[in-house]
């Protein structure tokens, strides 16, 4: 089974899919084997390595959660990390020339066949079991949407609860669905025919649940694609089922360019507290209010 480079940059920005792909990978390459060798350069990981020798440990499993990921070692100690915007594992053959620069590295597990290594990975930390299951970060997470065992009926009750909230963040709010990040927020809401800007509490229910059901299957979409085993990243992910690489996404970055299914110049906004770019089409996504033609900021990115 041959494990290529995997790398989480852009346009591959961490949401769900690429945690759950990240960790299924890891998980291939590193479950059932013996650490051989622990580096970091976080002092906190370190101090934990010299109470409790990661080597010789076993990796028991790699899971996602959220956007989180979790290596789970035998003897009760578990490994969080969160990659926000631009961290990412590798998995190499001992001794393969790392893709990115070794002063970029963070953590290297290593074991006799793979070594997993996460660069520029800002949220590190270990725990127990009983611990990591307690952090706020995971406790607090709504259903995961790539989850074998996803409810959407609480997702869909846990984002009602947010009724001043404008849909589009209210999509991104980790504690009322995990997952979602900025890519596939414009682009589930694109498919749905939903205004981002449409507050909760405004829309009927079905709309909310309608956007619940197209996140969870755009994301499914991208973790169950052609490469298993080989692990690459380099196809990227897509919501529209074209071939052409052009042609992958709806809405996402295309600003000023004509919608894919009315023609009618993509729009862009800064939304949130956080200032994330939506992008949407004022045709496709009307939903009746007079106030969104003027919404439009056009040509930007
Ligand atoms: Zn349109």
């Amino acid at each position: 089974m041959g494990f290529g480079i995997w790398d989480l940059g852009f346009p591959n920005m961490p949401e769900g899919d690429t945690i759950f792909r990240a960790a299924r990978a890891l998980h291939r390459a590193l479950a059932g084997r013996t650490v051989t060798r622990f580096d970091s350069v976080f002092p906190r990981l370190n101090r934990v390595d010299d109470d409790r020798p990661l080597r010789g440990r076993t990796i028991d499993r790699v899971e996602a959660r959220g956007k989180h990921l979790l290596i789970w070692f035998s003897g009760d100690l578990v490994l969080r990390t969160h990659m926000r915007m631009h961290g990412s594992w590798h998995i190499y053959r001992p001794g393969e020339r790392w893709q990115r620069p070794r002063a970029d590295m963070r953590i290297v597990i290593g074991t006799p066949e793979f070594e997993a290594v996460a660069f520029t990975v800002p949220v590190a930390e270990f725990s127990t079991g009983h611990g990591i299951e307690r952090t706020p970060a995971l406790r607090d997470l709504g259903p995961d949407l790539v989850a074998d065992d996803f409810d959407p009926a609480e997702a869909v009750r846990r984002i009602a609860l947010l009724p001043d909230v404008e849909i589009a963040d209210a999509l991104l709010d980790q504690h009322a669905v995990a997952g979602l990040g900025n890519i596939f927020k414009s682009e589930t809401l694109f498919a749905a025919r939903i205004d981002p800007f449409a507050r909760v509490g405004e829309l009927p229910r079905e709309e909310i649940e309608r956007a619940i059901t197209t996140a969870r299957r755009l994301m499914r979409a991208n973790i169950t694609a052609s490469h298993e085993g080989l692990a690459t990243y380099s196809t990227g992910r897509r919501t529209t089922r074209r071939a052409d690489p052009s042609a992958r996404l709806w809405v996402y970055r295309r600003a000023g360019r004509p919608c894919r299914r009315c023609g009618t110049p993509i729009s862009t906004k800064k939304q949130g507290k956080d200032l994330r770019s939506t992008y949407w089409c004022e045709r496709c996504q009307r939903t009746g209010d007079p106030t969104s033609a003027s919404r439009q900021v056009p040509g930007q990115d």
